[in-house]
């Protein structure tokens, strides 16, 4: 605990007998493995790490909340781009065959697989779509200097509920998985939606691990009117 002053990074807090050495608002925990961390500001251009897992912690502010901003705007764009390019050519014995996003999901549109096709649809576009629309609609306030108010706060926690349930990625490895056992059969010809996607999972992996979400929600709590 002495060490937390004389380091940017934050200490980690133990409980006594069962009791908790800080007040529970006071303690961070680290999104990799939940040990506690005393709360301390990071001086601007640092940051904290967790001191058991080394998996980033407390960012500044304005960095915090500039990468999650950009981030959250290039997977929005990246999602339209691979919903509405091609994704992949299929060529066997001279006839090509070729699907969009959209039209994979619309090929269980019939009777019996209607449900499939609004799953795969919710799962792999609108709740990534949603998700990334609530975190722009959240931060945006603290990037235009504005005072974020209960609405921004709901924004971000919907985006944090829906984290779990955007599955973009799963549809990436379910399509490679399926494509392995395809391409013995025919030619496969990748199209732009298909590396939108490919970029998409890699951004969603940096935003889910390195974004530092307690200092947006530090900042849309501080920011309160
Ligand atoms: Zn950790």
């Amino acid at each position: 605990m002495e060490t937390r002053q004389q380091t940017p990074y934050i200490g980690i807090t133990v409980a006594i007998g069962g009791q908790l050495m800080l007040p529970l608002e006071n303690l961070v925990a680290c999104p990799q493995c939940d040990t506690l961390h005393a709360q301390t500001d990071v001086p601007d251009g640092a940051k904290a790490h967790c001191m058991r897992c080394g998996a980033a912690m407390v960012e500044t502010r304005s960095t915090a909340i500039t990468n999650v901003l950009s981030l959250a705007l290039t997977s929005f764009v990246l999602m339209i781009a691979a919903v509405s390019f091609p994704f992949l050519d299929l060529s066997i014995g001279g006839q090509t065959n070729g699907t969009s996003v959209l039209g994979a999901v619309m090929a269980f549109s019939d009777t019996f697989s209607l449900p499939l096709a609004f799953a795969v649809a919710g799962f792999i576009v609108f709740l990534p779509l949603l998700r990334l629309g609530a975190i722009i609609a959240a931060v945006l306030p603290l990037v235009t200097h504005r005072t974020p108010g209960r609405f921004h706060r709901h924004a971000f926690g919907l985006a944090e509920t829906l984290r779990p349930w955007s599955m973009a990625e799963i549809f990436i490895v379910g399509v490679s998985v399926a494509l392995v056992k395809v391409a013995g059969l025919a030619t496969i010809s990748f199209g732009p939606a298909f590396w939108a996607f490919t970029l998409l999972v890699i951004l969603t992996f940096f935003q889910d691990t390195l974004i530092c979400r307690y200092s947006v929600w530090r900042a849309l709590d501080t920011s309160r009117a």
